[in-house]
């Protein structure tokens, strides 16, 4: 058994770019916790594309949106694997409306999984990192948090809260050694894409200057990257992964 692996749990990693980034980073020689809310088949099958890439793994089904159920995650994580030593932020849902005809539960359901979902999880998190001062904090915001989307006004709030939030942890945790940095992808070819009217995706593909979507191991590369030693003296940044898209690039 490989005893000194460091463990790395990522939030809503069934799928999509929270499964690239677990694959990455067990390829970068983390242990992964691999968190999932209803889809016990996909996140099993995380499991098994971490040990195929030389990593342990367990999946721990947990709706982050649920403050006692978060600290629960993350106790079961530390028992069952060790410390954490990173923790990716990734679990997001969306339920898109224009605001005149966004209800409240579309509101209240994007923000809760969302922002307090980070909150959550980080919370019970930072607490054994600031202990053993180390630590690698990695949230997944959205490009949309940057420039806003008609019908996204309640992801763009969660997005745009993610990045407020991960800077202040930053500040706040620099002096325990620990980074927390922000990965801001702009359109990736997931699940959570797939169903866009296709009119809105070729909107979306005209404008990014690199002219392709972006695929989940794109994102993964960077969260590796800002999880890695290399990364040390990066904290409280916004990495935008998305083709130039929010680079106000015109071709
Ligand atoms: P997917 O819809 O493919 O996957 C979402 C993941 O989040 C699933 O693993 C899902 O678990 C999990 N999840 C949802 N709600 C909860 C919850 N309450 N508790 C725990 N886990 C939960 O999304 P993507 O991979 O596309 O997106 C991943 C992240 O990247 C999200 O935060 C998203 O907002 C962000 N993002 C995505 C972009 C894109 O273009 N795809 C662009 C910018 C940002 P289960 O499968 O069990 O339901």
């Amino acid at each position: 058994m490989m005893l000194d692996r460091p463990v790395a749990l990522v939030t809503g990693a069934s799928r999509g770019i929270g499964r690239a980034c677990a694959v990455e980073l067990a390829r970068s020689g983390f242990d992964i916790a691999v968190n999932y809310l209803a889809d016990e088949a996909g996140a099993l099958e995380t499991v098994r594309l971490v040990e195929q890439a030389g990593g342990r793994a367990v999946a721990l089904q947990c709706d982050v949106s649920m403050y006692d159920a978060a600290k629960h995650l993350v106790q079961c994580s530390e028992e069952l694997l060790g410390p954490i030593e990173v923790l990716v932020g990734n679990a997001g849902i969306t339920r898109d409306a224009l605001l005149i005809r966004m209800s409240e539960d579309d509101w209240d359901q994007v923000l809760d999984t969302n922002l307090k979902g980070v909150y959550n999880v980080t919370k019970w998190a930072v607490r054994s990192m600031a202990r053993r001062r180390r630590g690698r904090i990695v949230n997944i915001s959205s490009v949309v948090a940057l420039r806003g989307n008609p019908g996204q006004a309640n992801y763009a709030a969660a997005k745009a809260g993610i990045i407020g939030f991960t800077k202040s942890l930053a500040k706040e945790m620099a002096r325990y050694g620990i980074t927390a940095n922000v990965v801001a992808p702009g359109y990736i070819s997931t699940d959570m894409t797939e169903n866009l009217p296709l009119d809105v995706k070729e909107a979306f593909k005209r404008q990014i200057p690199l002219g392709r979507p972006g695929t989940p191991a794109d994102v993964a590369y960077a969260v590796a990257f800002l999880s890695s030693p290399q990364a040390g003296y990066i904290t409280g940044q916004v990495l935008p992964v998305d083709g130039g898209l929010s680079s106000g690039l015109i071709l």
